[in-house]
């Protein structure tokens, strides 16, 4: 079996294999091509190509070859044109938004594994890549956030006077806003938080932040445990009990998102200008349509010196950590379904994980949710 690890695009600084990785897969007999122009940082994985245990071919030549197709980003329709029937390609999909994409996959009967939809379960622990980002995402949100603002975060005692601490506040507390809360936490910040589902309240204090508290009414989770959208009077509702937190707050960090739908729109233009010059938000739901009114994909906006940052690619703020984990990531996705006998990648279609996160399989939709809004 051979496995191919093309270019990300040019914004992209994280890869999907590491030297770590290329020696376990080598271990088991695989072989593995890198697109020709990438350029390592990795002495391992630069090593293991100078000796040509890992092979160098052009782009063209990798896609049409491949027994499977590895990358972050996903493949353009102008690179599927070139991969073979019963290829596997498997990256980050956005299979709800990607119509077009998937279709073609389908249609030419090529497979497809998307890194989003690996159900959160503890055997799949090991392979979900949203929660090794969105970790990564949530520390690098803090760390971009203080280097924007004007003021330190930790107390200091000083003979020229005592600095209070700054405060932050989490909106959203999955993954990311856990790994927010502790990285500013660390830093020596006050810190708050909140989501809409109230169980978290026990994470947030035993991080040492405080947990906001506001009645919605009844709020809904998903069987996956995601939170169900507000009703409009919820958000509403929300947005009251926020509004005095975030005027006080020195940095906003917002990861409210709801799967598979837009992201809620939870601070208003109003609530951004009541805070303090000089002040900070992160919308860390940017991509998936923005938690914060005024905030542009890829951009810093200044609302009366108030900073709202766009960024939509956190975890590519540290590549070497953010490559090394979904590298990680993916060697086990392949690995646990990997069959030494035939070596090849067995599709068990009665495996929980597969059945989720296959998106297309011999010209047909696998993944329940893709199936439904397709057809
Ligand atoms: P996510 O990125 O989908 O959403 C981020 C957070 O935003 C969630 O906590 C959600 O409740 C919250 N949110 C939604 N609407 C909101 C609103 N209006 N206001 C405030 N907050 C709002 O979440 P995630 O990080 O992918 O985690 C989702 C769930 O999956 C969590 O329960 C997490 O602990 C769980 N999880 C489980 C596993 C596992 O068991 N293997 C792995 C990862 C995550």
């Amino acid at each position: 079996m051979n496995v191919f690890f093309p270019k990300e695009h040019i914004n992209e600084a994280r890869f999907s294999l590491t030297g770590e990785t290329a020696e376990k897969f080598l271990k088991k007999n695989i072989d593995l091509y890198v697109e020709e122009t990438v350029q390592f940082q990795d002495a391992l994985l630069n090593n293991l190509i100078e000796t040509a245990k890992v092979k160098t071919v052009s782009r063209q030549q990798g896609l049409s070859s491949a027994d499977i197709i590895c990358s972050l980003n996903k493949l353009s329709l102008d690179d599927i044109a070139h991969v073979k029937q019963d290829t596997l390609v498997v990256s980050f999909l956005d299979p709800f938004n990607e119509v077009e994409l998937i279709s073609e996959l389908k249609n030419r009967s090529i497979s497809s594994i998307s890194m989003e939809l690996v159900p959160r379960t503890t055997r799949a622990q090991k392979m979900d890549a949203l929660s090794s980002q969105a970790n990564l995402a949530g520390y690098s949100a803090v760390i971009i956030a203080s280097n924007h603002l004007e003021k330190a975060l930790p107390m200091m005692m000083t003979a020229a006077g005592t600095i209070s601490p700054s405060k932050v506040f989490v909106v959203g507390v999955g993954v990311a806003g856990l790994q927010a809360i502790a990285t500013a936490k660390r830093l020596g910040a006050r810190v708050e938080a909140f989501d809409t589902r109230e169980e978290v309240e026990d994470q947030v204090k035993s991080l040492g932040a405080r947990f906001v508290k506001i009645d919605l009414g009844e709020t809904e989770k998903t069987s996956q445990g995601y939170a169900k959208a507000l009703t409009a009077d919820q958000i509403k509702k929300q947005q009251e009990g926020m509004k005095k937190v975030c005027s006080s707050s020195d940095i906003v960090i917002t990861t409210a998102q709801v799967f598979g739908r837009p992201a809620p729109k939870i601070i208003t233009a109003e609530m951004v200008e009541a805070m303090q010059p000089g002040s900070v938000v992160v919308d860390m739901a940017v991509s998936s349509g923005g938690n914060v009114e005024g905030s542009k994909k890829g951009e810093i906006v200044d609302i009366k010196g108030i900073k709202i940052i766009g960024n939509v690619n956190l975890p590519g703020e540290v590549p070497t950590h953010a490559s090394q984990v979904y590298a990680n990531n993916i060697f086990n996705l392949i690995d646990e379904f990997y069959n030494e006998e035939i070596a090849s990648f067995s599709y068990n279609l009665s495996d929980e994980i597969l059945t989720n996160c296959i998106v297309t399989h011999k010209g047909e939709f696998i993944n329940k949710s893709v199936k439904e809004r397709n057809n």
